[in-house]
């Protein structure tokens, strides 16, 4: 772990649209004076449209920053991310601290730096407030990235979740509810609930005991060099066996006065392109078979399956608790066809502490899996990545040890 150097030029990026639309009145009455108190001269780029931020710094000159904050949900760093891995220079690039703000309706990386930090789980503007300070503070850590193969674009770059079935739709149902902010998610999910579908596909993984020692090796000589520390956990390590995985198994150089800079981006390229970023050393072409040590799943009946890199899915939802910042480990859950409605209530109720692998449920499996691939047999759904809907169909994943840096206070 490294701290940011002082003083410290932060690019902060703000989605005014994002959350109930109040971003930019929060960072005025909580995050500004904060920072300038803190001595961090940053530079507010208001976005202007969907994928704004991601040319943007696709094309910056990053050697004029010394960190690059987001303040909005986390679709806005989903785009930062993979401007930055679309960079001929991804590899310097994407060592560029960065941080996040929750000014968005799903703050759930946020919420998963605050668990980190030990305090107890708090929501909205408590959240932003104890971000801030973390944001302060300015200690920078590695973290995870997942690197997602679609059918017809080539990658992309996650930091925090792929959803399909139950998850993934009431995340894309409830964007019609986002000006009542992250309780969104829980009026959607009764509404789900009550008209529950079962979603047809097959599941495989690579289990994260089976991680090839020379990969393991490398890996954490990588993340040493990141952060001139050893890492803080061993991916292959045996897991510890919960009772579910038992029953299958614009400018402000703000010196206290803000200027807003109106940041032009040059013309896009295509979105979805990202040829560069890190080569994925588990995955074959996802129309070939999978290798002979993956797990294949049983079932073909999913309410849902999700894979978590974080310990959290929203503000109040602490899906994958055992999820640490760089663990590179993919906790990947599926919860089978035939349970309860009351059950997988119980279930989402139980997540808000994370306390739902406790429960006992027999249909919910929980792996820690370093890589997966799923292929939906049921021909119209939704996919989601870190909330985003992505390209439906078959997808595989493979998980990038600490791959970018995160300030975690
Ligand atoms: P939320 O949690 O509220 O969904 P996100 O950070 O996920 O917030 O942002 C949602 C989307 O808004 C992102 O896909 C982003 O590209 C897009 N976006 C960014 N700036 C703007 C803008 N000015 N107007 C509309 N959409 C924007
Ligand atoms: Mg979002």
């Amino acid at each position: 772990m490294n701290k940011l150097s002082r003083p410290c030029r932060m690019m902060l990026l703000v989605n005014p649209q994002s959350g109930k639309g109040q971003a930019l009145t929060l960072y005025n009455n909580h995050i500004q004076r904060m920072l300038n108190e803190a001595g961090i001269q940053h530079t507010l780029v208001i976005t202007e449209r969907q994928n704004h931020a991601r040319e943007l710094v696709r094309e910056a000159d990053l050697s004029q920053w010394d960190a690059l904050v987001i303040m909005s949900g986390d679709g806005l760093l989903f785009e930062v991310i993979n401007g930055l891995l679309e960079r001929p220079d991804w590899e310097e690039a994407i060592q560029i601290p960065l941080g996040i703000l929750p000014g968005g309706s799903g703050n759930a990386l946020a919420a998963s730096i605050h668990h980190y930090s030990g305090a107890p789980q708090v929501s909205s503007e408590e959240l932003l407030v104890s971000c801030g300070f973390l944001m302060c503070k300015g200690l920078v850590s590695p973290m995870d990235l997942v690197c997602i193969h679609l059918s017809s674009c080539p990658r992309v770059f996650s930091f925090l979740s792929l959803a399909w079935g139950f998850v993934a739709d009431v995340d894309i149902e409830s964007e019609k509810y986002r000006h009542v902010g992250s309780a969104r998610f829980t009026v959607c999910t009764l509404v789900r609930l009550a008209s529950l579908r079962v979603y047809k596909g097959k599941l495989a993984y690579l289990p994260a005991t089976d991680l090839p020692k020379r990969e393991e090796g490398l890996r954490n000589k990588k993340t040493l060099h990141c952060n001139n520390q050893p890492p803080t956990s061993v991916p292959g390590r045996p897991s510890t066996v919960s009772p579910c995985e038992n029953t299958f198994h614009n400018s402000c150089h703000s010196n206290n006065s803000l200027k807003v800079r109106k940041v032009e981006s040059t013309p896009p390229r295509s979105t979805n392109i990202s040829l560069s970023g890190p080569s994925d050393s588990l995955l074959p072409p996802l129309d070939k078979p999978l290798p002979s040590d993956w797990t294949v799943v049983q079932e073909e009946d999913f309410v849902l399956v999700l894979a978590m890199y974080q310990s959290h899915l929203g503000e109040d939802m602490m899906a994958a608790p055992g999820s640490t910042l760089d663990e590179g480990v993919i906790h990947l859950f599926y919860v089978r066809a035939g349970i309860s409605r009351a059950a997988l209530l119980k279930m989402f109720l139980a997540m808000e502490k994370g306390t739902h692998l406790a429960n006992n449920c027999q249909h919910l499996v929980h792996a820690k899996v370093r890589a997966f691939r799923l292929e939906p047999y049921t021909p119209k759904g939704i996919i989601t990545v870190d909330g985003e809907v992505v390209e439906y169909g078959p997808v595989q994943a493979e998980v990038h040890r600490g791959l970018a840096r995160i300030i975690t206070g």
